[in-house]
């Protein structure tokens, strides 16, 4: 007999993840032939006259999306975010001293991942704690002449974010936005890098975008290898090797859907309504539990658990049937997690509540 497989409705995976249907169908349109160039765009030359709009555009409404000051340059490279754990310090620890606060999984890999470099600090950890509340920015223990300060903004396993953009003046503060760039706005002056994995509110895997402050591009280590430099990346517009140019196409893709549908502050009234429906229902019955301070509970990653651990396997099997998809915890820490970023529609919150609901009343 046929096995009939179930197809997805709604995609709660954390990355690669759910991007807007309608940029898909743009991309599907023009996949053999862009814009009558008889090409598809994973078919040009990346210094071609037909690619050049296509990522001086992504990066003029990325810029415009963010709000970027001038004197901010936007890079598009590779490696994903994790390569960013030691370009940071070859970039800019310039023989001082830096510090790292450690609020889950993926600030702790990259404090760890710093370590073959000498001055490396600890500045606060919230590890004692299991990552239910995000160290509070006052209590950042840092040194006043560090070449940098590391933070991430959202913890998308552990499912931590920070809402405020620390105010700290002299020390620049590096932020591994990967989980929720794009899903608020921000206020770009308060960091001197902000790095991201395109993998979640960007778009495919493959593409890392790094936004910096101009005066923090002249202290790479001499050693630095020409593609991991900034200064170099920036000069050569993020082309001192072929760049993701597929990746880049579909970032500026997203980046225009963003646009029309009005923007960071309409994403963060959408994300905000999501993310209540499904915390509020999560509180409301004792079936359901995510531990996560209400201060620091991530918009864009709510992981919780079901009070009887031996029901999750039921309940994917369950969700997979009503056509609700990636919602296994990640493999370190189990239990369950929703992704819910710019691309959820409010109604896959909905279903994916109903079907909550739907479970809890069969057990
Ligand atoms: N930082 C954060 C916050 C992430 O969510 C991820 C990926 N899930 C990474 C870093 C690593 O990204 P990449 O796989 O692109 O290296």
């Amino acid at each position: 007999m046929m096995m009939v497989k179930m197809s997805c409705k709604f995609n709660f995976s954390a990355g690669p993840a759910i991007l807007p249907k309608k940029v898909l169908l743009k991309a599907q349109t023009e996949l053999l032939n862009w814009q009558n160039s008889g090409m598809s765009v994973m078919e040009m030359s990346h210094r071609g006259k037909e690619y050049a709009p296509i990522i001086e555009n992504a990066e003029l409404n990325l810029r415009k999306l963010l709000n970027l000051p001038n004197n901010y340059k936007v890079l598009f490279l590779q490696g994903g975010a994790v390569t960013q754990n030691f370009m940071v310090p070859m970039n800019l620890l310039n023989s001082k001293t830096a510090s790292y606060v450690i609020s889950g999984y993926w600030s702790k890999r990259t404090f760890n991942d710093a370590q073959p470099f000498s001055g490396i600090n600890l500045a606060a950890s919230s590890e004692s704690i299991n990552y239910t509340k995000a160290p509070i920015v006052k209590k950042w223990d840092y040194k006043k002449d560090d070449s940098y300060i590391h933070f991430c903004l959202n913890e998308t396993i552990h499912g931590v974010e920070y809402f405020d953009d620390p105010n700290i003046k002299n020390i620049p503060i590096v932020c591994d936005m990967s989980s929720t760039i794009l899903s608020r706005s921000i206020n770009v002056s308060s960091y001197g890098v902000i790095y991201a994995g395109a993998q979640k509110n960007i778009g495919p895997a493959g593409l890392t975008i790094l936004i910096v402050r101009d005066d923090l591009l002249d202290f790479a280590d001499k050693k630095t290898p020409s593609t991991f430099n900034w200064k170099t990346q920036s000069e050569n517009n993020s082309m001192i090797n072929t760049p993701s140019s597929f990746g880049i196409y579909m970032a500026g893709l997203v980046f225009d859907w963003i646009l029309d549908s009005g923007g960071l502050q309409a994403m963060e009234k959408s994300n905000i309504k999501k993310a209540n429906y499904l915390y509020d229902f999560i509180d409301s019955t004792d079936f359901y539990i995510n531990n996560i301070d209400n201060q620091n509970r991530s918009r864009m990653n709510v992981s919780f658990t079901i009070h009887d651990n031996e029901l999750i396997a039921d309940f994917l099997t369950g969700a997979e049937k009503n056509g609700l998809f990636g919602l296994k915890g990640h493999r370190l820490v189990g239990g369950l997690r929703a992704s819910i970023y710019n691309a959820m529609p409010y109604d896959g919150v909905v279903a994916l509540v109903d079907y909550m609901k739907e479970f809890k009343d069969k057990y």
